[in-house]
């Protein structure tokens, strides 16, 4: 099938969808669809941006069209979270009660998970980190394992938008826990209520998306993440995107401003 490097959303009709098994899962799973090889070099992104910026939004549309796989550490915490007692590790078990009251995760456990997925890093497809690096720590540790695979970023998108909206898109939020399905009561609304369009179960509300969990996200985001600003602006890396306006907006936006 041949593909175009220059419009990628061309090829994304014409692909089956690459799955994440091995950024998921971790240990020896495999994904069953890797991304496609690109023609030219594969993009390494990292998003940034404050919770309910639309990153992960944008991240699936990105990867979709880009074909890079999304490396959300943010989704490693949820799919343990769907998985019976026994199988989560102690580690993972500490980790998924730092993220139910909103705080940061150690960054000894992310770095571990990260770590443990150098594949995924080497994915010929290339990667769009979506949640980490979080922290400086995570950030110089992200330096010495790109070093090692001789990777080097392409560039980090920096997600803008004001307190108030923020506020607004995580507070109307809701997902499906069967198909992980994002939409929104008042902008993403599913056609019937409650019911999720792809597959008919029940949408609830994410734990941390609750106030209290929230104020402490927004909290962990001034104090930690928000450093990286002026970390990768220095590497000359950082593109900052408004993230004002429908998910299309933003994606053209991003595609104009950073990824052309
Ligand atoms: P958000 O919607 O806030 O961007 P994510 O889906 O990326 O959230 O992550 C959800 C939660 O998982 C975070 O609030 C945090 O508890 C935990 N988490 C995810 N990635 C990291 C990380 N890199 N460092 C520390 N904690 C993390």
């Amino acid at each position: 099938m041949k593909t175009n490097r220059f419009f990628p959303e061309i090829n994304a009709g014409m692909m089956p969808k690459h799955d994440r098994t091995a950024w998921l899962k971790g240990g020896n799973a495999q994904c069953l669809t890797p991304p496609r090889k690109p023609l030219g070099n594969a993009w390494h992104l990292i998003l940034l941006g404050a919770p309910g910026v639309g990153k992960g939004t944008q991240a699936e549309l990105l990867s979709e069209r880009l074909a890079c796989c999304h490396l959300s550490t943010g989704d490693i915490f949820r799919a343990a979270k769907s998985c019976i007692e026994k199988d989560q590790t102690p580690a993972l078990q500490n980790a998924l009660d730092y993220m139910k009251r909103g705080e940061l995760v150690p960054d000894g456990t992310v770095l571990q998970l990260v770590a443990e997925r150098p594949r995924c890093l080497r994915c010929s497809g290339g990667f769009l980190l979506d949640g980490f690096p979080r922290t400086i720590a995570q950030a110089e540790a992200l330096e010495v394992l790109l070093k090692k695979e001789n990777i080097r970023l392409t560039a980090v998108l920096d997600y803008e938008l004001p307190l108030e909206k923020i506020i607004a898109r995580i507070s109307g939020r809701r997902v499906c826990p069967g198909c992980k399905a994002v939409f929104h009561v008042a902008t993403r609304r599913p056609k019937i209520e409650g019911v999720c369009d792809q597959c008919g179960g029940e949408l609830v509300q994410r734990e941390d998306d609750r106030p209290e969990a929230v104020k402490v996200r927004m909290h962990a985001y001034e104090e930690s993440t928000r450093p990286l600003i002026e970390f990768y602006q220095k590497q000359r890396l950082l593109i900052p995107v408004d993230a004002d306006g429908s998910p299309e907006d933003v994606y053209r936006r991003t595609r104009l401003r950073a990824l052309k």
